[in-house]
């Protein structure tokens, strides 16, 4: 299972850095010739870093002994209160149901992360060929389901973008207000989806 993460991670990252390299004003931006990116020392610690964090790997433990003892609740549920197998499936199934579905959440979020950090890994050594400070924005997933958090953080960041450091400084500012914390370069909280850009 740790071995299937981690890979999953790293795959997640380099797709980060492809989606960031294949977009038209990055081409436009660089000569052909240096299009290629170089997968850095500093990749390989964001990496580890993101595994580091644990998050992902916390809840498959926490989930795995809890579904244990789920199963073994439900067992003797079934057996103290007389209720059939069938009832007794079912009602496991859907608990079990629930925990996948949160550790699905987790997991989606987390490999959010990993793209957006590999992201940010192309455009920052873009930058630093170009010698020009990069300016982002978050392209937060919109909907009814997006939380005021993130409602505020998307009309507060201007147009024109923010350098990085002052659009993290944005996010803590506005997750305290909020009473979230929140960590990473793009501040994720499980279930959310937002893509960094850099503004051409
Ligand atoms: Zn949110």
């Amino acid at each position: 299972m740790k071995e299937l993460l981690d890979d999953e991670f790293e795959r997640a990252y380099k797709h980060g850095m492809k989606s960031a390299i294949s977009e038209k004003d990055m081409k436009k931006a660089m000569p052909e010739d240096s299009m290629q990116i170089s997968f850095t020392q500093e990749d390989r610690e964001a990496i580890n870093q993101l595994k580091r964090s644990g998050t992902l790997e916390d809840a498959y433990n926490r989930m795995t002994k809890e579904m244990l003892e789920t199963f073994n609740e439900t067992l003797q549920d079934a057996i103290l209160e007389g209720v059939t197998v069938e009832e007794a499936t079912r009602s496991l199934a859907q608990k079990v149901g629930l925990r996948v579905a949160e550790m699905s959440r987790i997991a989606r979020t987390e490999m959010i992360n990993a793209t957006n950090e590999g992201r940010i890994s192309a455009y920052e050594q873009r930058a630093k060929i170009r010698g020009k400070e990069n300016r982002y924005t978050l392209v937060v997933a919109g909907g009814a389901r997006t939380c005021d958090a993130h409602r505020e953080l998307a009309s507060r960041i201007p147009a024109s973008g923010l350098p990085l450091q002052e659009l993290k400084d944005l996010q803590m500012q506005i997750g305290a207000s909020h009473g979230m914390t929140l960590s990473g370069n793009v501040l994720l909280h499980p279930n959310q989806r937002t893509v960094i850009m850099r503004i051409p």
